[in-house]
């Protein structure tokens, strides 16, 4: 039984990060298009370095932690092994901390920088700036958050393609399925003939796609969840 999980924003709201469709397309009170494109780094480094160092110690506050329902997805992996495969559209760390292995964070993280320059990706020990000097080619001014940003194409692609194509579940979890190409992962699973579902607080942009969807947070859906299926499971074994 192969599953592939995709989360969103949505999976982290109740550990206290901000979702941006929840705010009116605003991210933490910023509108996309200053902040998150490559285009807003080119006109304005200084505001796009200040809003991701801003995301990135918010990541360091003690009351920010992994929630149940990233715990659960722990839990399934346990189980599954490498018939798990997570994929996360989040830049926060809160899988990790809990503890996914099998996980392909397709929109970059907030831990790392990229130099546009010479594109080493490197762990980020102090907030960045214009300042910032590359590690690997010294050159400065090119150092920027390693964020898959609007307009650029997201990371592991064809793996995640190739895991999809072969996966029995599908399971979305806190995402608008408004951002592509995550929102036609659905699609691709129903191609596949996998069985869809998504967990979310409200119906997403997706929601007529999956066969399966459930409307609440995300830590009482994924749990439940995790535990109807690892009590199937059990059932079948007997
Ligand atoms: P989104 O903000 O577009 O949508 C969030 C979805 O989660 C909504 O459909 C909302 O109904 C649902 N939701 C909100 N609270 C929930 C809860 N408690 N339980 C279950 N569902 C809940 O998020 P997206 O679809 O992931 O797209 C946003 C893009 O912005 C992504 O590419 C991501 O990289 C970036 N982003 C990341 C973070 C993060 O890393 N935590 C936060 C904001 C934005």
């Amino acid at each position: 039984m192969k599953i592939v999980v995709l989360t969103g924003a949505g999976i982290s709201a109740e550990s206290g990060i901000s979702t941006f469709r929840d705010n009116n397309g605003l991210w933490e009170q910023h509108r996309i298009e200053d902040v998150a494109t490559p285009e807003a780094f080119q006109r304005n480094p200084k505001l796009v370095h200040t809003f991701y160092n801003a995301r990135r110690e918010q990541l360091d506050n003690q009351a920010i932690a992994p929630n149940a329902a990233h715990l659960a997805l722990v839990e399934l992996e346990k189980v599954l092994g490498d018939d798990f495969l997570l994929i996360t559209q989040n830049v926060d760390d809160l899988h990790q901390r809990a503890g996914s292995k099998n996980l392909l964070a397709m929109h970059g993280s907030l831990r790392e920088s990229l130099c546009s320059y010479c594109k080493h990706k490197g762990l980020v020990k102090s907030p960045l700036s214009t300042d910032t000097v590359c590690p690997a080619c010294t050159k400065k001014g090119g150092m920027r958050p390693n964020i898959v940003w609007f307009n650029e194409m997201p990371y592991y692609l064809e793996e995640i393609y190739a895991a999809l194509a072969s996966c029995d579940i599908f399971i979305s979890i806190g995402t608008s399925g408004n951002v592509y190409p995550a929102a036609g992962f659905v699609a691709i699973a129903n191609e596949a003939k996998a069985h869809t579902i998504e967990l979310n607080l409200e119906p997403s942009n997706q929601n007529s796609n999956f066969a399966e969807h459930h409307q609440g947070p995300a830590t009482k859906l994924v749990p439940q969840w995790v535990e109807a299926f690892m009590r199937d499971r059990m059932q079948l074994k007997h």
